[in-house]
């Protein structure tokens, strides 16, 4: 077998199951998973903190990306838990609300935030060994990964797993408003200028729609157990 750490790249639409799968792969073969999507949600809360985004949704372009500089993000590892870190404070919980989830693909869609951590992303996966997911992972942070996976579900599976997640957490929240975030956000990302998201030509697709949590992380193991073999 090859021993030789690889770059994997799973990207797909929102709440596609790609973060549940990428950690439980990362955790089984001992690499470290990193969440691009909790970067743009960092953002996005200093964005909301700051001001920088009003109470109609416009959003302060020029005011964003003056503030990259004044941003630092980092992920904080604590046994099998892992925290997003915004200049040194721990937001794993509040970049996951609703409210996040509303304003943060208009953020994502400003080509110097994308530029900004993508060079962050980069950074991260220079030792190799990562599973990072994401929209653009394969695409344009990691073009070269050597292992892809691009995740789908339809939008109403994709709805009724955040909205349990989120009404898990104690959130107040309405499927509808759910339902109608994830086909926003999906339209914004798919239809943005910079790195749109889109399946990589060399990724694999997977629907995991009918899948369970055990058979998707199953599936992914076997693809990773393939290409490490091959
Ligand atoms: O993965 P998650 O749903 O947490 O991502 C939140 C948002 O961040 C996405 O809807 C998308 O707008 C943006 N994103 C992105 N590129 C990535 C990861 C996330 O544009 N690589």
């Amino acid at each position: 077998m090859n021993s030789d750490k690889i770059i994997i790249a799973i990207d797909g639409y929102s709440s596609s199951g790609k973060s549940t799968m990428a950690k439980q792969l990362a955790r089984e073969i001992g690499y470290r998973y990193i969440d691009s999507g909790a970067m743009y949600r960092a953002v996005t809360l200093y964005a909301m903190r700051h001001g920088l985004i009003g109470p109609d949704g416009s959003v302060d372009e020029p005011g964003v990306v003056n503030a990259l500089e004044d941003i630092s993000i980092d992920f904080h590892v604590e046994g099998e838990r892992q925290y997003t870190m915004l200049n040194g404070e721990n937001v794993e919980t509040q970049i996951r609300t609703l409210e996040v989830s509303n304003h943060v693909s208009p953020i994502a869609a400003i080509a110097p935030v994308r530029h900004a951590l993508v060079k962050m992303q980069r950074a991260m996966g220079k030792t190799r060994g990562i599973v990072m997911d994401g929209r653009d992972i394969g695409t344009v942070v990691f073009p070269d990964a050597e292992m892809k996976v691009f995740c789908d579900a339809s939008a109403e599976r994709r709805a009724e797993r955040r909205y349990k997640e989120l009404s898990d957490k104690g959130e107040q929240v309405k499927y509808e408003d759910v339902l109608a975030n994830v086909i926003n956000r999906d339209h914004i990302d798919e239809n943005r200028a910079e790195s749109p998201l889109r399946c990589a030509d060399d990724a694999v697709r997977l629907d995991n729609s009918r899948m369970t949590i055990e058979e998707q992380n199953r599936w992914l193991l076997d693809l990773y157990n393939r290409i490490t073999r091959q």
